[in-house]
Protein backbone atom coordinates (compact mmCIF):
# COMPACT_ATOMS: atom_id res chain seq x y z
CA UNK A 1 0.00 0.00 0.00
CA UNK A 2 1.32 3.62 -1.16
CA UNK A 3 0.28 6.67 -0.20
CA UNK A 4 0.60 10.09 -1.01
CA UNK A 5 1.88 12.57 1.69
CA UNK A 6 -1.15 14.34 0.85
CA UNK A 7 -3.18 11.10 2.22
CA UNK A 8 -0.87 10.88 5.02
CA UNK A 9 -1.10 14.82 5.66
CA UNK A 10 -4.95 14.50 5.45
CA UNK A 11 -4.29 12.91 9.10
CA UNK A 12 -3.26 15.84 10.82
CA UNK A 13 -6.56 17.68 10.32
CA UNK A 14 -8.87 15.26 11.17
CA UNK A 15 -9.56 15.22 14.69
CA UNK A 16 -10.94 11.71 15.27
CA UNK A 17 -10.05 8.98 12.94
CA UNK A 18 -12.29 6.22 12.31
CA UNK A 19 -11.19 3.17 10.76
CA UNK A 20 -13.66 3.84 7.74
CA UNK A 21 -12.94 1.05 5.00
CA UNK A 22 -12.74 2.62 1.39
CA UNK A 23 -12.13 -0.29 -0.53
CA UNK A 24 -13.14 -3.81 -0.85
CA UNK A 25 -11.01 -5.87 -2.91
CA UNK A 26 -12.65 -8.24 -5.14
CA UNK A 27 -12.77 -12.13 -4.07
CA UNK A 28 -11.21 -11.30 -1.02
CA UNK A 29 -12.57 -12.43 2.46
CA UNK A 30 -14.09 -9.06 2.72
CA UNK A 31 -16.31 -9.30 0.02
CA UNK A 32 -17.36 -12.49 0.81
CA UNK A 33 -18.02 -11.65 4.09
CA UNK A 34 -20.23 -8.86 2.79
CA UNK A 35 -17.81 -6.36 4.35
CA UNK A 36 -18.41 -3.18 2.47
CA UNK A 37 -17.05 0.44 1.31
CA UNK A 38 -17.72 2.97 4.19
CA UNK A 39 -18.01 0.50 7.29
CA UNK A 40 -16.38 0.89 9.96
CA UNK A 41 -13.91 -1.67 11.48
CA UNK A 42 -14.37 -1.57 15.61
CA UNK A 43 -11.81 -3.82 16.98
CA UNK A 44 -10.10 -7.55 16.38
CA UNK A 45 -10.24 -9.74 18.89
CA UNK A 46 -11.61 -7.88 21.01
CA UNK A 47 -9.06 -5.66 21.09
CA UNK A 48 -9.25 -2.17 19.79
CA UNK A 49 -6.70 -1.09 16.74
CA UNK A 50 -4.41 1.29 17.43
CA UNK A 51 -2.57 2.23 14.07
CA UNK A 52 -1.93 0.11 10.90
CA UNK A 53 0.85 -1.89 12.88
CA UNK A 54 -1.94 -3.02 15.47
CA UNK A 55 -4.04 -4.17 12.78
CA UNK A 56 -1.17 -6.20 10.75
CA UNK A 57 -0.15 -7.73 13.78
CA UNK A 58 -3.61 -9.14 14.70
CA UNK A 59 -4.91 -10.20 11.66
CA UNK A 60 -1.98 -12.23 10.91
CA UNK A 61 -3.59 -15.27 12.88
CA UNK A 62 -5.44 -18.51 11.04
CA UNK A 63 -8.48 -17.67 13.09
CA UNK A 64 -9.92 -13.73 14.22
CA UNK A 65 -13.16 -12.57 15.26
CA UNK A 66 -14.34 -8.48 14.11
CA UNK A 67 -16.54 -6.24 15.09
CA UNK A 68 -17.82 -3.92 12.10
CA UNK A 69 -20.20 -1.22 12.29
CA UNK A 70 -22.27 -1.31 9.32
CA UNK A 71 -23.43 1.86 7.14
CA UNK A 72 -26.95 1.29 9.14
CA UNK A 73 -25.50 1.64 12.32
CA UNK A 74 -25.59 -2.60 13.07
CA UNK A 75 -22.73 -4.03 14.79
CA UNK A 76 -21.49 -7.26 13.09
CA UNK A 77 -19.20 -9.78 14.61
CA UNK A 78 -17.37 -11.91 12.14
CA UNK A 79 -15.67 -15.02 12.71
CA UNK A 80 -13.19 -15.50 10.09
CA UNK A 81 -10.99 -18.56 9.36
CA UNK A 82 -8.13 -17.84 7.20
CA UNK A 83 -4.16 -18.53 6.18
CA UNK A 84 -2.14 -16.49 8.99
CA UNK A 85 -0.69 -14.33 6.40
CA UNK A 86 -3.79 -13.96 4.25
CA UNK A 87 -5.00 -9.91 3.80
CA UNK A 88 -8.43 -9.58 4.67
CA UNK A 89 -8.75 -7.40 1.49
CA UNK A 90 -9.58 -3.87 2.93
CA UNK A 91 -8.01 -0.54 2.66
CA UNK A 92 -8.67 2.47 5.35
CA UNK A 93 -9.49 6.21 4.54
CA UNK A 94 -6.69 7.05 6.69
CA UNK A 95 -4.18 4.32 5.53
CA UNK A 96 -2.05 4.53 8.53
CA UNK A 97 -5.27 4.48 10.66
CA UNK A 98 -3.66 7.54 13.37
CA UNK A 99 -2.20 10.74 13.18
CA UNK A 100 0.98 10.66 11.21
CA UNK A 101 3.57 11.79 13.56
CA UNK A 102 5.61 15.16 12.49
CA UNK A 103 9.46 15.32 13.92
CA UNK A 104 11.02 16.72 17.05
CA UNK A 105 13.94 17.77 15.25
CA UNK A 106 15.55 20.96 14.00
CA UNK A 107 18.29 19.48 11.83
CA UNK A 108 20.86 22.08 10.44
CA UNK A 109 20.42 20.95 6.92
CA UNK A 110 16.73 19.92 7.30
CA UNK A 111 15.66 20.58 3.44
CA UNK A 112 11.81 21.87 4.71
CA UNK A 113 12.88 25.22 6.47
CA UNK A 114 14.50 25.81 3.23
CA UNK A 115 11.05 25.86 1.00
CA UNK A 116 10.20 29.53 -0.05
CA UNK A 117 6.42 30.49 1.74
CA UNK A 118 3.93 30.25 -0.37
CA UNK A 119 4.17 26.45 -1.15
CA UNK A 120 1.21 23.93 -0.52
CA UNK A 121 0.41 23.11 2.72
CA UNK A 122 1.52 19.41 2.30
CA UNK A 123 5.16 20.33 1.78
CA UNK A 124 5.73 21.88 5.20
CA UNK A 125 4.89 18.51 6.98
CA UNK A 126 7.75 16.85 8.52
CA UNK A 127 7.05 13.81 9.07
CA UNK A 128 9.54 10.99 11.21
CA UNK A 129 6.74 8.21 11.64
CA UNK A 130 7.47 4.22 12.42
CA UNK A 131 4.75 3.50 10.42
CA UNK A 132 5.75 5.74 7.67
CA UNK A 133 9.18 4.05 7.48
CA UNK A 134 7.47 0.67 7.49
CA UNK A 135 4.16 1.43 4.99
CA UNK A 136 6.45 3.30 2.38
CA UNK A 137 9.99 3.91 3.16
CA UNK A 138 9.99 6.97 4.56
CA UNK A 139 13.57 7.66 6.95
CA UNK A 140 12.87 8.22 10.29
CA UNK A 141 15.52 9.58 13.37
CA UNK A 142 13.68 7.81 16.18
CA UNK A 143 13.92 10.71 18.14
CA UNK A 144 10.31 11.06 18.62
CA UNK A 145 9.31 7.61 19.38
CA UNK A 146 8.36 6.67 23.50
CA UNK A 147 10.10 3.73 24.65
CA UNK A 148 6.59 2.07 24.45
CA UNK A 149 6.20 2.57 20.61
CA UNK A 150 10.05 1.55 20.30
CA UNK A 151 9.51 -1.90 22.11
CA UNK A 152 6.69 -2.13 19.80
CA UNK A 153 8.50 -2.40 16.81
CA UNK A 154 10.55 -5.31 18.02
CA UNK A 155 7.55 -6.84 19.54
CA UNK A 156 5.42 -6.95 15.89
CA UNK A 157 8.75 -7.39 13.73
CA UNK A 158 7.83 -3.86 12.37
CA UNK A 159 10.57 -4.72 9.62
CA UNK A 160 12.82 -3.26 7.35
CA UNK A 161 12.59 0.38 8.67
CA UNK A 162 15.11 3.40 7.44
CA UNK A 163 17.04 5.09 9.37
CA UNK A 164 18.21 8.67 9.03
CA UNK A 165 21.61 8.49 11.20
CA UNK A 166 23.92 10.90 10.07
CA UNK A 167 26.94 10.67 12.65
CA UNK A 168 27.09 8.05 15.49
CA UNK A 169 28.81 10.51 17.78
CA UNK A 170 26.08 11.45 20.63
CA UNK A 171 26.84 15.13 21.21
CA UNK A 172 27.57 15.68 17.24
CA UNK A 173 23.71 14.00 16.47
CA UNK A 174 22.23 16.20 19.31
CA UNK A 175 23.84 18.84 17.59
CA UNK A 176 23.27 18.08 14.09
CA UNK A 177 19.56 17.33 14.18
CA UNK A 178 19.01 20.35 17.19
CA UNK A 179 17.29 17.82 19.72
CA UNK A 180 19.09 16.78 22.93
CA UNK A 181 17.43 13.32 23.01
CA UNK A 182 19.16 12.26 19.55
CA UNK A 183 22.32 11.46 20.85
CA UNK A 184 21.14 7.57 21.34
CA UNK A 185 21.40 6.09 17.87
CA UNK A 186 23.82 3.69 18.19
CA UNK A 187 22.54 1.80 21.35
CA UNK A 188 19.10 1.66 19.12
CA UNK A 189 20.58 0.42 16.27
CA UNK A 190 22.46 -2.29 18.42
CA UNK A 191 19.25 -3.25 19.74
CA UNK A 192 16.91 -3.71 16.86
CA UNK A 193 19.59 -5.49 14.95
CA UNK A 194 20.00 -7.70 18.19
CA UNK A 195 15.84 -8.57 17.76
CA UNK A 196 16.63 -9.07 14.03
CA UNK A 197 14.87 -5.81 12.82
CA UNK A 198 16.04 -5.35 9.43
CA UNK A 199 17.65 -1.14 9.02
CA UNK A 200 18.69 0.51 6.36
CA UNK A 201 20.59 3.58 7.08
CA UNK A 202 21.17 7.44 5.43
CA UNK A 203 23.69 10.39 6.38
CA UNK A 204 23.01 13.43 4.37
CA UNK A 205 26.70 14.99 4.80
CA UNK A 206 27.66 18.56 5.54
CA UNK A 207 30.76 19.56 5.42
CA UNK A 208 32.66 20.31 8.65
CA UNK A 209 29.96 18.33 10.50
CA UNK A 210 29.70 14.99 9.99
CA UNK A 211 32.22 13.93 6.78
CA UNK A 212 36.20 13.25 7.30
CA UNK A 213 36.91 11.76 10.77
CA UNK A 214 34.04 11.99 11.59
CA UNK A 215 32.91 10.04 8.89
CA UNK A 216 35.55 7.50 9.38
CA UNK A 217 34.41 7.28 13.17
CA UNK A 218 30.61 6.66 12.25
CA UNK A 219 31.58 3.96 9.23
CA UNK A 220 33.05 1.78 11.35
CA UNK A 221 30.93 1.92 14.51
CA UNK A 222 27.64 1.10 12.17
CA UNK A 223 30.06 -1.95 10.91
CA UNK A 224 29.92 -2.94 14.09
CA UNK A 225 26.47 -2.95 14.55
CA UNK A 226 26.70 -6.09 12.17
CA UNK A 227 24.86 -7.23 8.74
CA UNK A 228 20.67 -6.46 10.20
CA UNK A 229 22.17 -3.10 9.18
CA UNK A 230 21.89 -3.86 5.59
CA UNK A 231 22.91 -0.62 3.69
CA UNK A 232 23.73 2.96 3.83
CA UNK A 233 23.60 5.51 1.82
CA UNK A 234 25.04 8.87 2.07
CA UNK A 235 23.42 11.64 0.21
CA UNK A 236 24.57 15.64 0.00
CA UNK A 237 23.40 18.39 1.51
CA UNK A 238 20.83 20.90 -0.45
CA UNK A 239 21.11 23.82 0.19
CA UNK A 240 18.64 26.42 -1.33
CA UNK A 241 18.61 29.97 -1.33
CA UNK A 242 16.19 30.53 1.15
CA UNK A 243 17.93 29.81 3.92
CA UNK A 244 17.58 33.36 6.07
CA UNK A 245 18.23 32.96 9.58
CA UNK A 246 18.92 29.60 8.87
CA UNK A 247 23.05 28.52 10.20
CA UNK A 248 25.81 28.73 7.38
CA UNK A 249 26.09 25.88 5.57
CA UNK A 250 28.75 25.07 2.85
CA UNK A 251 27.93 22.42 -0.27
CA UNK A 252 30.05 20.20 -1.79
CA UNK A 253 32.29 20.48 -4.99
CA UNK A 254 34.47 18.85 -7.14
CA UNK A 255 37.11 18.54 -4.98
CA UNK A 256 35.36 17.33 -1.75
CA UNK A 257 33.50 14.69 -4.13
CA UNK A 258 36.66 13.41 -5.19
CA UNK A 259 38.43 13.22 -1.98
CA UNK A 260 35.19 11.72 -0.46
CA UNK A 261 34.64 9.31 -3.48
CA UNK A 262 38.43 7.89 -2.25
CA UNK A 263 37.09 7.85 1.14
CA UNK A 264 34.54 5.54 0.56
CA UNK A 265 36.40 3.44 -2.05
CA UNK A 266 38.58 2.48 0.56
CA UNK A 267 36.09 1.65 3.29
CA UNK A 268 33.46 -0.40 0.61
CA UNK A 269 36.60 -2.63 0.44
CA UNK A 270 36.54 -2.76 3.90
CA UNK A 271 33.17 -3.87 4.01
CA UNK A 272 33.58 -6.04 1.09
CA UNK A 273 36.44 -7.88 2.89
CA UNK A 274 34.83 -8.31 6.35
CA UNK A 275 31.43 -8.14 5.90
CA UNK A 276 30.59 -9.33 1.97
CA UNK A 277 28.96 -6.04 1.06
CA UNK A 278 30.02 -2.54 0.18
CA UNK A 279 27.35 -1.43 2.48
CA UNK A 280 28.48 2.09 1.91
CA UNK A 281 26.94 3.98 -1.35
CA UNK A 282 27.01 7.51 -2.28
CA UNK A 283 24.51 9.04 -4.19
CA UNK A 284 25.02 10.09 -7.95
CA UNK A 285 25.26 13.32 -7.30
CA UNK A 286 28.97 12.94 -5.78
CA UNK A 287 29.84 11.00 -9.17
CA UNK A 288 28.84 14.03 -11.10
CA UNK A 289 30.20 16.71 -9.20
CA UNK A 290 33.78 14.63 -9.49
CA UNK A 291 33.55 14.61 -12.42
CA UNK A 292 33.46 10.78 -12.32
CA UNK A 293 31.56 8.01 -14.36
CA UNK A 294 28.68 6.30 -11.39
CA UNK A 295 29.96 2.71 -11.14
CA UNK A 296 29.02 -0.53 -12.51
CA UNK A 297 25.74 -1.75 -11.93
CA UNK A 298 27.34 -4.77 -9.92
CA UNK A 299 28.77 -2.24 -7.39
CA UNK A 300 24.95 -1.40 -6.26
CA UNK A 301 24.65 -4.65 -5.18
CA UNK A 302 20.66 -4.55 -6.33
CA UNK A 303 20.07 -1.07 -5.76
CA UNK A 304 18.74 -1.21 -3.02
CA UNK A 305 19.00 2.50 -1.99
CA UNK A 306 17.42 3.90 -5.21
CA UNK A 307 15.25 6.08 -3.53
CA UNK A 308 18.48 8.12 -1.89
CA UNK A 309 19.35 8.81 -5.64
CA UNK A 310 21.88 5.62 -5.53
CA UNK A 311 22.62 4.48 -8.80
CA UNK A 312 19.86 5.99 -10.59
CA UNK A 313 21.59 7.13 -13.60
CA UNK A 314 23.83 3.70 -14.15
CA UNK A 315 20.11 2.28 -13.50
CA UNK A 316 18.26 4.04 -16.20
CA UNK A 317 21.29 4.29 -18.29
CA UNK A 318 22.22 0.55 -18.70
CA UNK A 319 17.73 0.18 -19.32
CA UNK A 320 17.82 2.52 -22.63
CA UNK A 321 20.95 0.68 -23.78
CA UNK A 322 19.67 -2.82 -23.11
CA UNK A 323 16.64 -1.39 -24.83
CA UNK A 324 18.45 0.22 -27.44
CA UNK A 325 20.67 -3.28 -28.04
CA UNK A 326 16.93 -5.06 -28.55
CA UNK A 327 16.21 -2.80 -31.55
CA UNK A 328 19.74 -2.04 -33.06
CA UNK A 329 19.58 -4.71 -35.08
CA UNK A 330 16.18 -4.03 -36.63
CA UNK A 331 17.59 -1.61 -39.06
CA UNK A 332 16.19 1.39 -37.73
CA UNK A 333 18.02 3.39 -39.55
CA UNK A 334 15.83 3.30 -42.46
CA UNK A 335 16.48 6.46 -44.76
CA UNK A 336 12.92 6.98 -45.80
CA UNK A 337 11.42 6.67 -42.73
CA UNK A 338 9.31 9.96 -41.66
CA UNK A 339 11.48 12.30 -39.56
CA UNK A 340 10.52 13.43 -36.12
CA UNK A 341 11.61 16.33 -33.96
CA UNK A 342 10.90 15.95 -29.69
CA UNK A 343 12.74 17.45 -26.15
CA UNK A 344 13.30 16.75 -23.32
CA UNK A 345 13.96 18.35 -19.98
CA UNK A 346 16.55 17.45 -17.41
CA UNK A 347 18.13 19.05 -14.06
CA UNK A 348 21.31 20.20 -14.21
CA UNK A 349 23.01 17.36 -12.79
CA UNK A 350 21.71 14.77 -15.24
CA UNK A 351 22.40 16.91 -18.23
CA UNK A 352 25.54 15.15 -19.36
CA UNK A 353 24.61 12.08 -18.99
CA UNK A 354 21.06 13.03 -20.82
CA UNK A 355 23.03 14.38 -23.77
CA UNK A 356 25.27 11.45 -23.76
CA UNK A 357 21.89 9.12 -24.02
CA UNK A 358 20.59 10.88 -26.25
CA UNK A 359 23.18 10.61 -28.74
CA UNK A 360 23.26 6.65 -28.39
CA UNK A 361 19.22 6.81 -29.29
CA UNK A 362 19.71 9.07 -32.36
CA UNK A 363 22.94 5.98 -33.09
CA UNK A 364 19.40 3.70 -33.86
CA UNK A 365 16.87 5.62 -34.31
CA UNK A 366 18.17 8.03 -37.09
CA UNK A 367 15.37 9.59 -37.66
CA UNK A 368 14.86 11.15 -34.78
CA UNK A 369 16.25 14.78 -33.59
CA UNK A 370 16.46 14.71 -29.80
CA UNK A 371 17.18 18.38 -28.15
CA UNK A 372 18.06 18.30 -24.27
CA UNK A 373 17.47 21.16 -22.75
CA UNK A 374 19.11 21.71 -19.04
CA UNK A 375 16.84 23.65 -16.87
CA UNK A 376 18.31 25.56 -13.68
CA UNK A 377 16.49 25.78 -11.03
CA UNK A 378 15.90 29.51 -10.16
CA UNK A 379 13.30 28.57 -7.49
CA UNK A 380 14.97 27.09 -5.32
CA UNK A 381 18.35 28.06 -6.00
CA UNK A 382 20.63 26.94 -8.96
CA UNK A 383 22.69 24.82 -6.63
CA UNK A 384 19.27 22.65 -6.34
CA UNK A 385 20.32 20.66 -9.57
CA UNK A 386 18.05 17.48 -9.48
CA UNK A 387 15.53 16.98 -11.76
CA UNK A 388 12.68 16.09 -9.31
CA UNK A 389 12.90 19.95 -7.49
CA UNK A 390 12.58 21.38 -10.50
CA UNK A 391 9.56 23.39 -11.22
CA UNK A 392 7.10 24.59 -13.84
CA UNK A 393 7.51 27.92 -13.54
CA UNK A 394 11.45 27.38 -14.46
CA UNK A 395 10.27 25.22 -17.04
CA UNK A 396 8.09 27.27 -19.06
CA UNK A 397 10.16 30.54 -18.76
CA UNK A 398 13.08 28.53 -19.74
CA UNK A 399 11.55 27.40 -22.51
CA UNK A 400 9.22 29.69 -23.70
CA UNK A 401 10.04 30.43 -27.46
CA UNK A 402 12.09 27.84 -28.52
CA UNK A 403 11.33 25.26 -31.22
CA UNK A 404 10.30 22.07 -29.10
CA UNK A 405 9.10 19.62 -31.87
CA UNK A 406 6.66 17.60 -31.54
CA UNK A 407 6.79 16.48 -27.96
CA UNK A 408 8.50 17.30 -24.71
CA UNK A 409 9.30 15.01 -22.36
CA UNK A 410 9.57 15.54 -18.43
CA UNK A 411 10.72 13.11 -15.69
CA UNK A 412 7.63 12.20 -14.13
CA UNK A 413 10.04 13.04 -10.67
CA UNK A 414 9.01 16.65 -10.82
CA UNK A 415 5.56 16.44 -10.86
CA UNK A 416 3.33 15.53 -7.73
CA UNK A 417 3.02 11.92 -6.78
CA UNK A 418 -0.25 10.24 -9.12
CA UNK A 419 -1.20 13.67 -10.91
CA UNK A 420 -0.32 16.32 -13.27
CA UNK A 421 0.88 19.07 -11.09
CA UNK A 422 4.35 20.24 -10.48
CA UNK A 423 5.99 21.52 -7.24
CA UNK A 424 4.82 24.74 -7.82
CA UNK A 425 0.65 23.89 -8.80
CA UNK A 426 1.38 24.61 -12.61
CA UNK A 427 -0.80 21.75 -14.09
CA UNK A 428 1.07 20.08 -17.41
CA UNK A 429 -2.34 21.12 -19.29
CA UNK A 430 -1.36 24.55 -18.69
CA UNK A 431 2.38 24.09 -19.63
CA UNK A 432 1.11 22.06 -22.68
CA UNK A 433 -0.99 25.37 -23.98
CA UNK A 434 1.56 27.76 -22.85
CA UNK A 435 4.65 26.15 -25.03
CA UNK A 436 1.73 24.53 -27.53
CA UNK A 437 3.56 21.45 -27.43
CA UNK A 438 2.15 17.88 -25.93
CA UNK A 439 4.10 17.36 -22.72
CA UNK A 440 4.61 14.01 -21.81
CA UNK A 441 5.71 12.07 -18.24
CA UNK A 442 8.06 9.47 -18.45
CA UNK A 443 9.15 7.20 -15.10
CA UNK A 444 13.27 6.76 -14.59
CA UNK A 445 12.68 3.33 -16.39
CA UNK A 446 14.51 2.86 -19.62
CA UNK A 447 11.80 0.80 -20.95
CA UNK A 448 9.28 3.62 -20.29
CA UNK A 449 11.19 6.38 -21.37
CA UNK A 450 11.58 5.11 -25.24
CA UNK A 451 8.41 4.29 -25.06
CA UNK A 452 7.75 7.78 -24.86
CA UNK A 453 10.30 9.01 -26.97
CA UNK A 454 8.95 6.85 -29.86
CA UNK A 455 5.36 7.53 -29.38
CA UNK A 456 5.27 9.92 -31.83
CA UNK A 457 5.45 7.60 -34.37
CA UNK A 458 2.98 5.55 -34.15
CA UNK A 459 4.57 2.84 -36.77
CA UNK A 460 6.93 1.40 -34.38
CA UNK A 461 4.14 0.25 -32.76
CA UNK A 462 2.63 -1.32 -36.08
S1 LIG B 1 13.99 15.07 10.77
FE1 LIG B 1 15.24 16.89 10.40
S2 LIG B 1 15.46 16.95 8.17
FE2 LIG B 1 13.74 15.59 8.63
S3 LIG B 1 11.93 16.92 8.57
FE3 LIG B 1 12.62 16.86 10.72
S4 LIG B 1 13.95 18.64 10.91
FE4 LIG B 1 13.71 18.27 8.73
Amino acid sequence: MLYTIEEVMELKIVNHIENRISEVLSNSIAEEMDIEVGDILLSINNKPIEDIIDYLYLIADDYIEIDIKKKNGEIWTLEIDKLPDEDLGIEFEHPIMDCAKDCDNKCVFCFIDQLPTGMRQTLYFKDDDSRLSFLQGNFITLTNISEKSFQRIIDYNISPINISIHTTNPSLRRRMLGNRTAGNILDRLHRLANHRIIMNGQIVLCPSFNDGKELDRTLKELGDVGSNLQSLAIVPIGLTKHRDGLPLMHGYNKKMSIELIDQINKWQQFFLNTRGTRFAFLSDEFYVMAGYQCPEALEYEGFGQIENGVGLIRKFGDEVHYELNLYRDKNMNNPSAKKHHISLVTGTSASEFMNKLVVDIMKVYSNFKIDVHTIHNDFFGRTITVSGLLTGIDTLNQLKNKNLGEALLIPETMLKSGERVFLDDINIDDMQEKLGVPVLPTKIDGRHFLTQVLSVDRSYYA
